[in-house]
């Protein structure tokens, strides 16, 4: 289970829109499954179809969660073209078990639409989100 709030569902979705025709990426902070701090980051790579977060940016992000009390709960990522499913690249980068992988798809512009789940050695699970 993951809770985001209103506006911070707000937030991934204009950032998806906002990047493409890039992956948008970054990262959520907070604790016990709720979500509290919405980092967004610089997709190194540059690409329709994959993200990687820029080391340094993230870096400073994770030492902030830290100071400020919380985790890093989740990861999330846009996808433009597919569905909010993880893809083969996307499990293979999912270097956090204890993390939520959020993908925001925007294939379809007027019903966008933000999944989580949990990878741990290549297992994909979906888990709920709420929205409150
Ligand atoms: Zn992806």
């Amino acid at each position: 289970m993951l809770y985001l709030n209103k506006s911070q569902k707000e937030k991934l979705l204009e950032h998806a829109k906002r990047e493409a025709p890039n992956e948008a990426c970054g990262i959520l902070a907070g604790k016990n499954h709720r979500v509290e701090k919405v980092y967004e980051m610089i997709n190194t790579d540059n690409s329709a179809k994959t993200f990687f977060m820029e080391p340094k940016q993230q870096l400073k992000a994770m030492k902030e969660i830290r100071n400020l009390g919380l985790e890093m709960i989740g990861i999330y990522h846009s996808h433009l073209e597919t569905e909010a499913y993880p893809s083969a690249h996307d499990v293979e980068l999912a270097y956090y078990p204890e993390a939520s992988y959020v993908i925001v798809s925007i294939r379809d512009r007027g019903k966008p639409s933000i999944r989580s789940f949990k990878i741990v050695e290549g297992k994909i699970t979906e888990e709920e989100v709420r929205i409150e």
